[in-house]
């Protein structure tokens, strides 16, 4: 049942007095719960218990853990048509796409049960004393992954499911052994308490500490802010606008003890297509691109915001096919008002440039809060010395833009802020001819696809979501994938220590039976 109050730890709590609705974008009306905003007091109370779970939480056994979010993941499935239909009633998506959305994240968390049962993500590294090495003996020292302290994680709007309450960065951030506190996302707030609910019983269920999770309300910024401000809380995951990701990092660097915000931001994905693939199959591309455009009313981070080619009959055919194929798909919900005024009005400041020229455009009347799809053309050299064309617009947009030359081409990859993908449609290993474009490519992003299309990220432990700022605060770390553990760890080491007194990945005998570096060599061997 959805109760529109805060998780502190096991503890439904509502003492605050600011109070707000989500809102169901498809019947353009407020749901009826009642949500209520977390108090400074509850603030406090379950950053404090997070950090007392932390005592515990942080040494609880691979094993133990594993079987905790197996659990969170088998509460959530035992929601069944009560969360699909709170999902849909809060976001206007279809019920496919909520019940592949909780697909995801059962698979995440089962993932990462999966990742530290087994135990070697630790990256345990051990170099065995040389007493006798002259002039000066060596130490022993053996080095392992240990967890930061209470993570807090911003909920996005765009994944309810798989980027929210038990997303991606929970299911991370509590495989590495720590407490985690959500700031639950305003436009899905019943969607979030739901899943919330089934962590807390999957916690009770399986002794975890209390404090392990929480899951505070908030219908404006200042909830982010405390949190964030916090000294407890030691690291924060974010999924957003550049704006709300940007905010959130200066505030955490202006602390006493700064601290690391990992973000994933806004993205344009450039997609690059050379010219034999444009005179092949000019006609099938438009078709593809028109669908990933347009998927999810366009908001996904990776949606295919600008597609680049070297002026010709074929990049102008191409264009033309890609208008004439947008305005045949009809259009979709977006996820909230808020959202479709931020389409418009980056629309509107987008469409003010000069030399933008719109070649397909969706004019049919739609209901409230559907997005109209828009393809745009614009040449080389005007979007080079204009940045504000650079600029995400997050919905069913894309710009097409005509380069004079493969050198221009290249200059303007180099030139476009950082992020997450980069896509090149080629035909007839004309690759090679393109070296320093794709080069340049590689340098501005986090992902490179290779004749394909940007949205659709598999979540498997080769991917990498994320990118030079601000497609992520962090390049070197990913958003999705088992990978993403290591943005909760830091490395530590044990000099000379009491073998007995290690823990269990360290150890002479090896008892977890995990992988590890061994005087440079990797074994699952025991130390003589
Ligand atoms: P958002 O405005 O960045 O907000 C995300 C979360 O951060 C919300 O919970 C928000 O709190 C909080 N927040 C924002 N600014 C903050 C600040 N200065 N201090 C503390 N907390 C802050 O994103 P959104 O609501 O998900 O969507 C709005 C826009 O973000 C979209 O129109 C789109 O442009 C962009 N977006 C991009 C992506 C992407 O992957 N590229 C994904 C989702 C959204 P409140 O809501 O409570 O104010």
């Amino acid at each position: 049942m959805i109760t529109g109050k805060n998780y502190i730890g096991d503890v439904i709590s509502a003492s605050g007095g600011k109070t707000y609705k989500t809102f169901n974008p498809e019947l353009n009306e407020e749901n009826n719960t009642v949500f209520t905003e977390a108090t400074q007091e509850e603030i406090n109370n379950a950053v404090s218990l997070a950090s007392q779970a932390f005592k515990e939480y942080r040494s609880i056994s691979g094993k133990q853990k594993a079987t905790f979010l197996n659990t969170i993941a088998d509460e959530i499935l035992a929601l069944d048509n009560e969360l699909i239909e709170t999902y849909c009633s809060e976001t206007g998506l279809p019920e496919g796409r909520a019940k592949g959305e909780r697909g995801r994240t059962v698979f995440q968390l089962r993932s990462f049960a999966e990742l530290v049962a087994e135990g070697s993500w630790v990256e345990a590294t051990i170099d065995t004393a040389i007493p006798t090495r002259e002039p000066l003996p060596k130490s022993d020292i053996r080095k392992l992954s240990i967890p930061l302290g209470p993570v807090v994680v911003f909920g996005a709007s765009n994944f309810p499911l798989a980027y929210s309450t038990a997303g991606g960065d929970t299911a991370a951030a509590l495989a590495s052994g720590c407490p985690v506190i959500v700031k639950s996302h305003p436009m899905h707030a019943g969607t979030g308490e739901l899943v919330a609910s089934a962590i807390i019983k999957a916690a009770e269920k399986t002794n975890m500490p209390k404090g392990v999770f929480s899951n505070l309300n908030s219908s404006g910024i200042e909830v982010g802010q405390q949190l964030v401000s916090h000294p407890k809380v030691k690291a924060v995951g974010f999924t957003g606008s550049i704006r709300g990701g940007r905010a959130l990092l200066d505030l955490a660097a202006k602390r006493e003890e700064p601290i690391p915000v990992f973000a994933e931001m806004g993205s344009v994905n450039p997609v690059i297509i050379l010219p034999k693939a444009l005179q092949n199959r000019s006609e099938s591309l438009a078709n593809t691109y028109a669908n990933s455009i347009t998927l999810g009313a366009g908001q996904f981070c990776t949606n295919p915001g600008l597609i680049l080619g070297i002026k010709s009959e074929e990049l102008t055919n191409f264009t033309n096919e890609l208008a004439s194929n947008i305005v045949e798909i009809s259009p979709s919900s977006m996820l909230h008002p808020n959202i479709v005024a931020a389409y418009e009005s980056n629309k509107e400041k987008a469409l003010a440039q000069s030399g933008l020229i719109v070649v397909g455009n969706y004019e049919d009347e739609v209901q409230s809060n559907y997005a109209t799809q828009i393809v745009t053309t614009v040449e080389g050299k005007t979007f080079l010395e204009n940045t504000t064309l650079h600029q995400e617009v997050f919905g069913p947009f894309s710009m097409v833009v005509q380069c004079e030359s493969a050198a221009q081409l290249e200059k303007i990859i180099s030139q476009l802020e950082g992020q997450l993908t980069g896509t090149v449609i080629s035909d007839e290993n004309e690759l090679p001819e393109y070296k320093p474009t794709i080069d340049a490519l590689q340098n501005r992003v986090g992902r490179i696809i290779f004749n394909g299309v940007p949205t659709g990220v598999e979540v498997c432990p080769s991917m990498v979501h994320g990118g030079p700022y601000p497609a992520s605060t962090d390049s070197r770390f990913t958003a999705v994938g088992i990978d993403s553990i290591k943005r909760w760890v830091r490395p530590f080491s044990y000099q000379d220590w009491p073998n007995e007194l290690l823990p269990d990945e360290l150890k002479n005998e090896n008892p977890l039976q995990i992988s590890r570096s061994v005087n440079g060599n990797f074994t699952k061997s025991n130390i003589e």
